[in-house]
């Protein structure tokens, strides 16, 4: 066991003293592994370790936002992100389903409204619940959990500082870095951090935010763009250039056509230039439209940021250690096996440049880089073809190249694109209009068609996208597609289906079953 100091020097029902852990618990260490930060990836990779018999401590902790909203244990995803906002998508839907409940037969008396702070307490009641499962399930795997902000020191120490100020120092075998990222705020809009919020905040508000501006056009801005529409309030969002960057531009026109179509407002080409708080205590912003560069004003009751987000690497010291990172984007350079420019020391998920910001990727990275540790096996993460959605009030999966990326790589002339406008059967009654139900498949054009992208607008459509993204990772081809057998009466069926190619010009709308 680790020696202690006594009393006042002890670590919160620990044996660990706050100035330095004795190096016995692994012969030359204090732990085989320490990860800092317990969001998605650091979790999985702590727990992994540690059923691996390793000796492993995670350390995580919250600095509050601008705002001042904080959290529990278990990162963005849990707190801040995924969870929050897919309960969020599923309380617009929700709405979006009792209007169609109507048309099948349902006596709903009155007009429907919607109580934001019901949903907020609920959902946030949810997110606590997730934060104390985490606690639980590092106490039952005999992983040390730490509530303090870690610091390298060098390549086999971590130091933590608590909030009350107390230090802690342990030594490791090896040093995980993951610590996510954090929302930004634009730094040339005079008001934009003194009276805006980010994605840090939405989700915890305990009031209904009123007339919100989303500023940005990416997941972050687009998804809560989406459930504030679908709640019920005045939405609108301010796009400086295109929506869905990197994302295949013919689906994200589909989506923001749906998110318009059913109430959003979109600002297209518009920069924000300043927020005021009037007396009134509403928000004035002013920005310009790039279209016909004039200045113009509105209010709002708030404004969020969904502008990108940073690495959390400020209070790391990465400097000490002499950390390489990517001067542009300040995220920590990465082998194909996590290390870093210094030994010993890995880092994965949203801090690692270049790797997808997706909670799937950094728990699967997490968990092979612990069995790599623990000398379990060699296997390396394959980042290649991850699906992924944008849960859009008209969701949208899609694994794969977009069109223009495989016409980049390929040439317009060596691939194929199938589509298909479809209708799904709830469509139907409810009397919706499925003009943005779409899907396509972009395959080589050559040999088998190997499939190289495929995407899909529609309800559900990340249930969609993952099973069939297990068909890209097996070198799917086309035929294997139409080979398949559809579940009728379903959407994915139409994917099976799928016969009028984007060259033939034919018309792409599916009739009948
Ligand atoms: P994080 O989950 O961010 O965890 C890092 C942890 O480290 C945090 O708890 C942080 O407080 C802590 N920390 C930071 N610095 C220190 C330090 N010095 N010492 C100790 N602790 C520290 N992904 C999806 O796959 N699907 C989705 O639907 C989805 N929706 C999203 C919606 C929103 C609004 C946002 C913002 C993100 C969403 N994401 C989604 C992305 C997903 O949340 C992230 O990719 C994922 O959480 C990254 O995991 P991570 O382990 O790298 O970092
Ligand atoms: P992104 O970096 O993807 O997008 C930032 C957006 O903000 C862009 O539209 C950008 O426009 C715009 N923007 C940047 N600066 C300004 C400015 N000063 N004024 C106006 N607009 C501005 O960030 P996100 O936060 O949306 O997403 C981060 C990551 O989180 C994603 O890449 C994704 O991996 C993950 N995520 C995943 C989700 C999921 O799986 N469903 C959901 C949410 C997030 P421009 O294109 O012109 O630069």
């Amino acid at each position: 066991m680790a020696a202690f100091c006594r009393g006042r020097h002890r670590w919160k029902g620990t044996n660990y003293c706050f100035h330095v852990l004795t190096r016995t618990l692994t012969g030359k260490y204090d732990f085989d592994l320490v990860v800092i930060g317990g969001g998605s990836g650091g979790l999985a990779c702590s727990k992994e370790a540690a059923q691996l018999g390793q000796e492993v401590a995670v350390l995580d902790y919250v600095e509050p936002s601008v705002k001042g909203t904080k959290w529990g244990l278990g990162g963005t995803c849990v707190n801040v992100g995924c969870i929050p906002k897919k309960l969020m998508h599923q309380a617009a839907l929700l709405g979006t389903a009792v209007k169609d409940a109507k048309k099948y037969g349902w006596q709903i008396p009155g007009p429907i409204s919607h109580d934001w702070a019901t949903m907020a307490e609920a959902v946030q009641n949810h997110v606590r619940s997730l934060n104390w499962g985490h606690r639980v399930q590092l106490k039952d795997k005999k992983v040390k959990y730490l509530n303090v902000k870690g610091s390298l020191v060098d390549e086999h120490t971590v130091k933590g500082l608590s909030k009350a100020g107390k230090e802690v120092i342990l030594t490791a075998k090896n040093i995980v870095i993951a610590t996510g990222g954090r929302p930004k705020y634009p730094t040339n809009i005079p008001g934009a951090m003194e009276h805006g919020i980010t994605s840090d905040d939405i989700f915890w508000l305990r009031e209904s935010p009123g007339k919100t501006l989303v500023v940005g056009a990416s997941y972050v801005a687009l998804e809560c763009a989406g459930f504030l529409t679908g709640t019920g309030l005045d939405t609108t969002v301010m796009v400086r250039s295109i929506a869905l960057r990197g994302f295949d531009q013919q689906m994200a026109g589909l989506v923001t056509d749906y998110m318009e179509a059913y109430g959003t407002k979109f600002a297209w080409k518009c920069v924000p230039k300043r927020v005021d708080k009037l007396p009134s205590g509403a928000l004035q912003v002013t920005w310009t439209d790039t279209r016909t560069g004039k200045e113009e004003t509105d209010t709002y009751d708030t404004v969020l940021w969904a502008v990108g987000r940073a690495p959390e690497t400020k209070a790391l010291g990465l400097d000490k250690v002499g950390m390489q990172l990517n001067n542009h984007t300040g995220k920590i350079l990465v082998g194909d096996d996590e290390s870093t420019s210094v030994p010993n020391i890995y880092a994965f998920g949203d801090i690692g440049e270049g790797r997808p910001e997706l909670t799937p990727t950094a728990i699967k990275a997490g968990k092979l880089l612990a069995r790599r540790l623990a000398g379990h096996s060699k296997e390396l993460m394959n980042y290649n073809n991850v699906a992924t959605t944008v849960f859009t009030p008209l969701e949208y999966g899609c694994v794969g190249l977009s069109e223009e990326e495989a016409e980049s790589r390929y040439g317009k002339d060596s691939i194929e694109v199938y589509h298909s406008f479809y209708k799904p059967l709830e469509f139907t009654v409810a009397e919706r209009d499925a003009s943005q139900c779409y899907m396509k498949v972009v395959c080589e054009r050559a040999g088998e068609q190997r499939i190289l992208g495929l995407h899909v607008t529609g309800p559900n459509a990340g249930e969609v996208t993952q099973g069939f993204s297990m068909g890209l990772r097996c070198g799917a081809t086309y035929s294997h597609l139409i080979e398949t057998v559809g579940i009728h009466p379903t959407c994915a069926e139409e994917l099976t289906k799928i016969n009028i190619t984007k060259r033939s010009g034919l018309d792409a709308t599916v009739t009948g079953c």
